[in-house]
């Protein structure tokens, strides 16, 4: 994220990011961006511009996005301060899930920063949860050597006085100045040549600063705007309920398989003691269920799985599976499979919950209907029983399923309904992907048609959403 009072540069520092992580030298650099776009900036009526985002892709793969807040630092009237800050969120969110880093640009030939960044630092911390300040460089533009400098040190905020500082000639503004000075003809071959030689050490200078700014900035904490974290937070608390859903129509499907199977059994004359071991499993019917944490905690999403690998994992808080490979059930790194219930990193998520397992203990103590289950099992006769006991069970377990279904619609909707931005499109995917392995495992249980075609439609539902993610965050 790029903030720059007026008259520091800020365009051709955009482009000379640009031309840096093209690998260009001077001679080879390219205007990115039109000036003109700039100049209407530095006008006493200047008109409020929307922050942009601009995303360059240097010349080994690595994309950077970077946010560009028109007159984040012009002081203004207070009335607009809301209508601005607004428009910077927005467009955070639908560009980035997290700012890496914040980079303010002063002039360095002034011997402070404006009352500006105040400013600036005021309205940042309105937009972020958490404190920026560890976030925050500065980059002091104009400073050809270090006796140009004049910036007083002291002169800024505490909380800022550890931030890192880079000093800049900016060699794009000086390359331009020169190819000007060779147009109009009026110097001679020396001072070229000397001016050359000027802009490739400014050049060189530069790029110093930038390796040393882009790996500052690696390291910095990703920080989530405030409306990331609370639109996190309800897609989480769906994602959960969804999970809840999916888990309880797998069990109630394999309870309902081994019971149809019994009831041929039955039919059959094979049916024997061992089936005494499904009335445990279907009168106890336990479900999972996710209870909320303090702390956030490595899960399995594997169907069935409900492993609370790493309960308060003491890794950063990452959206990315594959950081997760660092998490202490994968060795550190060691290993893609977890310690703890064998399933790959890709099934392992960091979540503010856990999964318990609801007993519903009542049913379980139902000594008198066990031992009637049993007799009926001994006596030959018994299947009268049997079989009432049997459609009972069905009609439990098939308005369980019918329930579930209903909720995996009903979070579905509230999913595809919250105002998700582009950022989201790779978390909303995951989640489809998860409901997606899930279905598979159903289709697997001979499931009624009814219950399948529920999760089918809330599948196709989010694929919607995350279509239309997708192609505004084009
Ligand atoms: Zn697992
Ligand atoms: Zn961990
Ligand atoms: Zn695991």
């Amino acid at each position: 994220m790029l903030v720059g009072e007026t008259g520091v540069g800020k365009t051709s520092l955009l482009s000379l990011i640009s031309n840096i992580l093209q690998g260009h030298s001077p001679s080879e650099y390219e205007t990115v961006y039109d000036p003109a776009n700039e100049s209407g900036l530095s006008g006493k009526h200047s008109q409020t511009m929307s922050a942009k985002v601009y995303k360059f892709v240097s010349n080994n793969g690595i994309t950077i996005h970077i946010l560009d807040t028109p007159g984040l630092a012009d002081t203004r009237g207070l009335a607009k301060d809301e209508e601005h800050k607004a428009n910077i969120a927005k467009t955070i969110q639908a560009h980035m899930p997290f700012v890496n880093a914040v980079l303010i640009l002063a002039n360095g030939t002034l011997p402070r920063l404006g009352v500006a960044t105040d400013y600036t630092l005021s309205v940042l911390s309105s937009i972020f949860p958490r404190s920026l300040a560890s976030n925050i460089a500065f980059m002091f533009t104009n400073v050809s050597t270090p006796l140009a400098w004049n910036f007083d040190k002291n002169s800024l905020p505490k909380v800022l006085a550890e931030a890192p500082q880079y000093s800049l000639d900016n060699p794009v503004a000086m390359q331009q100045r020169l190819l000007q000075i060779k147009r109009e003809g009026k110097a001679d071959a020396k001072i070229l040549r000397r001016l050359t030689a000027s802009v490739a050490t400014s050049h060189n200078d530069a790029l110093d600063a930038f390796v040393d700014f882009f790996n500052w900035a690696a390291d910095c904490k990703p920080q989530p705007t405030n409306e990331i974290v609370s639109l996190y937070q309800k897609s989480e608390a769906i994602e959960m309920r969804l999970h809840e859903a999916m888990s309880k129509i797998l069990r109630r499907s394999e309870l309902k398989k081994k019971l149809t199977r019994m009831i041929s059994d039955l039919e059959n004359k094979a049916l024997n003691l061992n089936a005494l071991r499904n009335y445990e499993s279907v009168v106890a019917q336990s479900i999972m269920v996710t209870q909320k944490t303090s702390d956030y905690n490595t899960l399995c999403v594997h169907p069935q799985c409900h492993s609370n690998c790493h309960e308060s994992c003491n890794l950063n808080f990452h959206l990315d599976p594959k950081a997760l490979l660092k998490c202490t059930v994968f060795d550190d790194g060691k290993k893609t499979t977890c310690n703890k219930c064998g399933h790959s990193y890709r099934d392992h998520r960091h979540f503010y919950y856990t999964w318990e397992e609801h007993k519903e203990a009542v049913r379980a103590v139902d000594e008198e209907a066990k031992a009637k289950f049993k007799q009926a099992l001994l006596d030959r006769c018994g299947g009268e029983w049997m079989r009432t006991w049997h459609s009972k069970q069905i009609k439990r377990l098939d308005s369980e399923l019918a329930d579930a279904t209903n909720e995996i619609r009903t979070q579905a909707q509230a999913y595809a309904s919250l105002s998700l931005s582009g950022s989201f499109s790779a978390q909303l995917y995951k989640a489809i992907k998860v409901l997606e392995m899930n279905l598979e495992n159903i289709k697997g249980k001979e499931t009624d048609p009814d219950t399948i075609q529920g999760i089918e439609d809330s599948i196709a539902q989010l694929k919607e959403k995350l279509r239309i993610l997708q192609s505004d965050a084009e």
